[in-house]
């Protein structure tokens, strides 16, 4: 893929089908240009912080929604910190209604990621990121379409209703990226990596739902292995136009 260097002339009325070939720079001025109250979410995976890398010139003070489902790596933990504290992020960590990892056994039982995962991923996933999103006109995530078959309809710019029935948008920058283009501005920029990448593991979630990746998988085989799950849910609840998802699939 050939991406343009050159920066899109930002105009906030600007039709948002117009940056579809735009270059993620583009997209990301013309997002806190056009949204008063926007957020990016990551979980501090190398898309994650190209979109970061990009921001600090952009909107340095925006704020950074992080999911701590109480199940992440030490490693990720650490890494957020390293980050955070590097690129001076204004971090809001976001927390299911139990709060940690003890406190939803009591409730639901050990390892209900095991015997629920959809249910584990609703209560400290989607429900934490939806309520915080009421608070914005907009969200910015990593995904990219080479990432999987279900994320190769990703669109620059999307509609997403909350449950409230609130309209936000959900903005993928880098949707047009493959892993190449990723790793590439990674190095250019002197961009630290996830420690677990280089450990084989190919997308990094929880640990009880994360595996390192064989060589010939996909980014995104090692994740909850043994199950057709293949989904958080955030990224799938909300399209006005799409199909929609029960609270049982969340
Ligand atoms: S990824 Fe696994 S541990 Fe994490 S919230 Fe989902 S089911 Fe629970």
């Amino acid at each position: 893929m050939t991406l343009r260097n050159d920066h899109l002339f930002v105009d906030p009325s600007l039709d948002p089908s117009a940056l579809q070939e735009a270059t993620p720079d583009a997209v990301l001025r013309w997002a806190v240009q056009s949204l008063d109250r926007i957020a990016v979410a990551t979980s501090f995976q190398s898309s994650g912080l190209v979109i970061l890398h990009h921001l600090r010139t952009i909107k340095p003070d925006i704020p950074v929604l992080f999911l701590d489902t109480g199940f992440h790596f030490e490693e990720t933990l650490r890494f957020r910190d390293t980050i955070a504290e590097m690129w001076d992020l204004k971090v809001v960590t976001l927390r299911g209604e139990h709060g940690n990892a003890e406190e939803q056994a009591k409730i639901y039982g050990s390892e209900l990621y095991r015997r629920s995962p959809d249910t584990c991923c609703g209560i400290n996933k989607v429900k934490p990121l939806q309520t915080a999103l009421e608070e914005y006109d907009g969200w910015i995530s990593g995904l990219r379409r080479d990432q999987s078959p279900l994320r190769a309809e990703t669109p620059i710019i999307e509609a997403q209703l909350l449950p409230s029935g609130n309209e936000i948008m959900k903005i993928h920058p880098l949707a047009r990226w493959n892993k190449s283009d990723v790793d590439a501005y990674r190095l250019a920029h002197d961009i630290p990596s996830h420690p677990l990448l280089e450990m084989g593991y190919g997308s990094i979630g929880c640990w009880p739902c994360t595996r390192a990746i064989k060589a010939g998988e996909a980014e995104r085989d090692g994740r909850w292995e043994g199950s057709s799950k293949t989904e958080c849910g955030i990224h799938s609840f909300g399209k006005p136009h799409g199909p929609q998802q029960s609270e049982a699939e969340q």
